[in-house]
């Protein structure tokens, strides 16, 4: 496909969470795609979220052999789902070679779209599973730093593969105590919200540089900053050279050193092939 090729000329950065199969993408994803590129973001991390979204996920990958890779999981608002038959599709969607993560699963006890319990067997489950698979855990955490630390911790050392907390948001307490677990973290345009950013903006300087990855969570997160303003409130991964901009004036280094760093970390941690 004319699209999924790579030009040489901008930062190489990856996308390490867009939620592609999102149906604001439906009509013009090619050209999503093909705007990333030019931007330099020559790799994109499709976010399963359920089981369909995952299998669609991965049927994205197939279309986009070099630029697309995907995650495979529940997320926390979609534990509900979980059940025999839709786990096994989702073993076996792990040993697909495109899906280079578990997830996204975590804890979300902000809104509660499925009942507490059911995230935490939810959630429990996907740890035991990177204790089986050699795949890196994608982690998604709201209103839920002790119950989530507390299982984190416990299946940590057996974990095969590390994990993401992706879209991380918290301040400089909770990434002190998740540092001690040696995750690595993706920081999404959050960090450019003005309105409720402050906590993530003191704590990113104190992310050590061989765990910091970059996502734009799009269709989601616009970066407020962005000049001139996109005329949509949709955000796209070709914006996540304005995410590294923001990290770089955060932490006094060059747009060219983040783009360097958070590529090297994701290659590392989702064991993606190097081109
Ligand atoms: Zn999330």
């Amino acid at each position: 496909m004319s699209t999924d090729s790579v030009s040489k000329n901008a930062n190489p950065f990856i996308d390490i969470g867009v939620n592609l199969t999102s149906s604001r993408f439906a009509k013009d994803l090619p050209e999503v795609i093909s705007r990333a590129q030019a931007q330099g973001v020559y790799k994109q991390i499709v976010t399963g979220t359920n089981l369909a979204s995952s299998q669609e996920a991965v049927h994205l990958c197939h279309q986009y052999p070099q630029s697309l890779y995907a995650t495979a999981g529940f997320h926390p608002h979609h534990a509900s789902e979980v059940d025999a038959v839709s786990w096994s599709a989702l073993e076996t969607l792990w040993q697909e070679p495109k899906v280079v993560a578990i997830g996204e699963t975590g804890l979300d006890f902000n809104r509660n779209f499925s009942p507490p319990q059911q995230q935490l067997d939810s959630f429990e489950k996907h740890l035991q599973a990177g204790c089986d698979y050699p795949l890196p855990l994608f982690l998604h955490e709201r209103e839920a730093e002790d119950a989530f630390f507390e299982l984190l911790a416990h299946y940590r050392p057996r974990l095969l593969a590390g994990a993401v907390l992706h879209c991380f948001t918290g301040s400089q307490a909770w990434l002190k105590r998740l540092l001690d677990l040696d995750i690595y973290f993706g920081i999404t345009g959050w960090v450019a919200d003005e309105r409720r950013g402050q906590d993530l903006r003191d704590a990113v300087p104190f992310i050590p540089s061989e765990r910091l990855l970059i996502e734009t969570d799009a269709p989601y997160l616009l970066p407020r900053n962005m000049r001139p303003k996109p005329k949509s409130s949709r955000n796209e991964p070709a914006y996540l050279p304005s995410i590294a901009q923001t990290l770089a004036n955060l932490r006094h280094q060059r747009v060219t050193d983040i783009a360097q760093q958070t590529t090297n970390n994701a290659q590392r941690l989702f064991n993606l092939p190097v081109n």
